[in-house]
């Protein structure tokens, strides 16, 4: 059994003044689980966090941990892990006596914290800084030692503002991967904010995606990906392309759903398909995202995957391993991702036919 609380947002509302920040937000973090919120500068991340540490109080809604409403349990006694994006330290303690800090308030016997402050200098990779004063780090340093204090305790929550913000690509992508592992090791359930979606992807066991202070998706990494809920979400996620479809016409088979409907792109019918469970009984008229690596080329004698268009390729730039395009099909701007074989068999032609399976489409109403 880990240690991690079970976390509900429950409708909350956050104005400052007439400013909603926040609009009925609803999470659920089981035990242990790594959640991360996604969503570009000032789209409510950091309030959210606050909301949930007790900084801040939500006007309207509640925060519950392990079911029970936290409102009036002041945040010092939330015991709740944390890194904010201010991450100050102490400046008056080592590195080593920053990070027992929250040892100490606990009255954990000297052996262990002198045991579990060194496990953790070795995990930010600051052996041989023990001794150090703030001021006498870098930024990124700083921003370890305050993510160790936040850590060291083992706290049955954690909340994250952009932890690894400061920090350049390759100790980030450490730190990713240390801080999973100690989260996933004893169970911590986690909260942590980030504009970065590889962080997102490459952590978490579910994302939500926020923007303009309301919930878009709240889901598994995966699904985002594959299923995003509408255009917001398929455009956040990466340079997907977003394709309006006429006169759609379902057809239900167990959990599928085909559809077809005269779209641009392929200059009549296209067809599409689904799980049921993304269809809407919408008047409005559907789009649907195409991935770029979902569309590939149709060369001579090669099987279409369904669906087939004539494009023109306008731009490519070569990355190694495959190579982004952009096309216009009629007045479409398409992004399409080959890989280098499929790249060769173009042989300079500019004007080629491409193919798409209507199972690798998302269908969207908004
Ligand atoms: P993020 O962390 O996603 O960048 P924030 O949660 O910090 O966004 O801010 C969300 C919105 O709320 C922004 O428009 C910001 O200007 C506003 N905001 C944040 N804090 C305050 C505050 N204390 N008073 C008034 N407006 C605030
Ligand atoms: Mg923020």
């Amino acid at each position: 059994m880990g240690i991690g609380q079970e976390l509900s947002v429950v409708n909350v509302t956050k104005y400052y003044g007439t400013f909603k920040a926040l609009e009925d937000i609803r999470l659920i973090c089981r035990p242990g689980e790594f959640v991360s919120i996604l969503g570009s500068s000032g789209s409510g991340k950091t309030t959210l966090l606050k909301v949930i540490a007790g900084f801040e109080r939500c006007s309207d809604g509640k925060i519950l941990l392990n079911g029970t409403d936290v409102a009036a349990v002041p945040c010092f006694k939330r015991n709740i892990g944390m890194l904010f994006q201010n991450y100050a330290l102490f400046p008056h303690l080592t590195v080593a006596q920053n990070i027992a800090y929250p040892l100490k308030l606990r009255k954990v016997p000297k052996a262990e914290i002198s045991s579990r402050v060194s496990k953790m200098i070795a995990m930010i990779k600051l052996t041989g800084l023990e001794d150090r004063f703030p001021r006498q780090l870098s930024g990124g340093q700083q921003q370890r030692v305050a993510l160790a204090r936040a850590i060291v305790y083992n706290p049955p929550l954690l909340l994250l503002d952009e932890p690894l913000g400061a920090l350049d690509k390759n100790l980030r992508h450490d730190m990713q991967f240390e801080i999973k592992r100690i989260t996933h090791e004893l169970g911590m359930t986690t909260i942590s904010v980030t504009h970065d979606q590889e962080e997102a992807f490459s952590m978490s066991d579910k994302i939500c995606i926020i923007s303009a202070g309301r919930v878009q998706q709240f889901d598994t990494p995966e699904h985002i990906y594959e299923k995003p809920a509408n255009r917001f979400v398929a455009e956040f996620m990466g340079t997907t392309n977003i394709v309006p479809l006429k006169n759609a016409v379902y057809e239900k088979d167990g959990g599928q759903c085909r559809i077809s409907g005269d779209s641009e792109l392929t200059g009549g019918k296209c067809q599409l398909q689904v799980a049921s469970d993304g269809i809407r009984e919408s008047e409005k008229e559907p789009f649907f995202a195409l991935r770029p690596e979902a569309i590939h080329l149709l060369t001579e004698g090669m099987q279409s995957k369904g669906n087939i268009f004539e494009a023109e390729i306008t731009e490519n730039i070569y990355l190694g391993q495959y190579v982004k395009c952009k096309a216009k099909a009629g007045t479409l701007v398409l992004n399409i991702t080959l890989d280098v074989g499929e790249f060769r068999q173009l042989e300079g032609k500019r004007r080629v036919r491409f193919t798409f399976d209507p199972t690798d489409t998302a269908i969207l109403y908004e």
